[in-house]
């Protein structure tokens, strides 16, 4: 028998933040992940001479050495090293048909200003009064966090009205309170994707935070990519004396008579904790459970929430470099409607999809003379088609990933089909195999309605009905992606380190 003060479950961004902070703090840590490397998605995979980046497109929330945002912070803090690299054009949007547009949008502020002006004249003061609400709501926030969340309601109003205005609206609902012109609500909501839910169901709040994030840092990167980050978290949790084990899928929770949970099982060996933080989806952990030792609540709650988006990609390695193939860009959306909705609708058929070439921010991402280039489609688990038969799968990824290509160079006018030396596509089968999450859920539970970052923020302490038992990740109260992740699972950390050393 083991024991340890905490063991982490799944070795993803926010498992790994987690265990980084525990071991820091001296706790005695155990990591376990299924897989035979860390990172769940920010990990890498070999083709022929190339090495891929699963996921990262770009990281928000990062900023630099004189400037750091809290993702450098939070490296910084634990003593992980990275390389960052930083792009200071955000993304390039396509919209094809009469009303469409191709937007090239700038990085910082005013070159983002000027940038949306220079499509849509008129827009800039817009513009800036909606990018600035983002102030206004950081403001608001700081000031209920420095009441302990319980702040005056007259200070609220008299001093916070517009975030008291838009904190629980839809970022379409804003927009239009704002009279944007629609074109340049299309060209600013072009992120939706990154959040996996269109725009007039994603809370402003969080669309703003994410979007002003990625403005004012510029998109992050790291040298060698999201496995670099990964191996630095590993690193620390190393040198501090944490013990990582791969290959050691965790196939039970184990909980005391009283509810509490005392530990878990992976290999076969019972394995015993004071806390337990669980990178893994609540639904996924309750399977793992004895279901009478799970709260009614925390079962409900589980059973309400929807999962959110999936996506399928197309990694192309290819035999020659962006100059040489017309490649100008980082990152391109490409989209047949501006409207998010409409592209989340018709999201089978070409609604959406997002281009990159790694090489553009980081020229040495493949060998010399080549490139690496990541198409991304936005698509839940439940669009595979329900007859596909095993044998017509790969057929099934083989049409989509031509589709896509042709689309791309037609619309482009450059040649990828021609200098494909390899390839390898994934699909929401490939991230349900991968992550092992339900239906190959990327992002968690989707952050809609009753169930947005705000609602998840507010009832955080209620949510966490097991004791001894905390979740990080995507899934968690900060909605998907690498910094929500990583936020979490250090927050989950410290909250332990607080609980089992005392502090603050
Ligand atoms: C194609 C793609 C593109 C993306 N692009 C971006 C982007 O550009 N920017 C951005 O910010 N975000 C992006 N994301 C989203 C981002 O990657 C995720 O939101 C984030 O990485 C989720 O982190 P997580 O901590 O929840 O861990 P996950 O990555 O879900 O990892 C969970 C880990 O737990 C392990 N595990 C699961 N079950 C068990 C078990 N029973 N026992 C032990 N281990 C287990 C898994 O193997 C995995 O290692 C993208 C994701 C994908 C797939």
């Amino acid at each position: 028998m083991s024991n340890y003060d905490v063991i982490v479950v799944g070795a993803g961004n926010g498992g790994l933040a987690a265990a980084a902070v525990t071991t820091k703090a001296g706790l005695k840590t155990l990591l376990l992940e299924k897989h035979n490397l860390p990172g769940g998605c920010a990990t890498s995979f070999r083709r022929g001479r190339f090495e891929f980046e699963p996921s990262l497109h770009e990281l928000c929330g990062v900023g630099t050495k004189e400037k750091p945002d809290n993702i450098y912070k939070l490296f910084d803090s634990v003593g992980a090293e990275v390389d960052w690299r930083y792009e200071d054009t955000m993304y390039r949007t396509i919209v094809r048909g009469e009303n469409g547009y191709d937007a090239t949008l700038k990085a910082y502020r005013e070159p983002f200003y000027d940038s949306i002006e220079a499509v849509v004249p008129g827009c800039r003061e817009k513009v800036k009064t909606f990018i600035e609400l983002n102030d206004k709501c950081d403001a608001a926030l700081d000031y209920v966090a420095k009441k302990n969340g319980n702040p005056n309601p007259i200070v609220m109003v008299l001093k916070h009205a517009d975030f008291m205005r838009c904190a629980s609206h839809s970022t379409e609902e804003v927009l239009n309170a704002l009279e944007m012109p629609e074109k340049a609500k299309n060209i600013l909501t072009t992120y939706w994707g990154y959040l996996g839910v269109p725009t007039d169901e994603l809370n402003c709040l969080h669309f703003l935070s994410m979007l002003t994030s990625y403005m004012d840092n510029g998109a992050a990167m790291p040298h060698l990519r999201s496995h670099e980050l990964s191996l630095s978290l590993c690193d620390v949790i190393i040198k501090n004396g944490g013990e990582i084990r791969y290959n050691s899928e965790v196939t039970e929770f184990l909980f005391n008579d009283d509810g509490t949970v005392a530990g878990v099982i992976a290999n076969g060996e019972k394995l015993y904790a004071k806390e337990v933080i669980s990178n893994v989806i609540a639904d996924n952990v309750f399977a793992r459970s004895d279901a009478k030792k799970i709260p009614e609540r925390d079962v409900k709650l589980a059973n309400a929430r929807t999962f959110g988006m999936s996506v399928a990609t197309i990694y192309l390695g290819l035999d020659a470099t962006p100059e040489e193939l017309g490649i100008k860009d980082y990152t391109v959306f490409v989209a047949n409607d501006g409207n998010a909705r409409a592209q989340d609708d018709n999201r089978l058929d070409y609604g959406f999809y997002i281009v990159n070439c790694l090489n553009k921010v980081i020229p040495d991402a493949s060998p010399e003379g080549t490139c690496q280039m990541f198409f991304t489609m936005p698509l839940y688990g439940s669009d595979i088609p329900k007859d596909i038969k095993p044998e017509d799968y790969k057929k099934y990824k083989n049409d989509l990933a031509e589709k896509y290509i042709r689309d791309y160079e037609q619309l482009m006018g450059i040649n990828i089909m021609e200098h494909i030396e390899e390839i390898s596509i994934a699909t929401p089968v490939t991230f349900a195999r991968y992550l092992g999450s339900p239906e190959g859920t990327i992002y968690g539970y989707r952050t809609s309605g009753w169930d947005n970052v705000i609602m998840r923020n507010q009832s955080q302490v209620k949510d966490n009905g097991i004791k001894n038992l905390r979740f990080c990740g995507g899934h968690g109260i900060m909605g998907d992606g690498y910094s929500s992740a990583y936020t979490t699972g250090a927050e989950a950390g410290h909250r332990v380190v607080n609980k089992l050393k005392g502090g603050k």
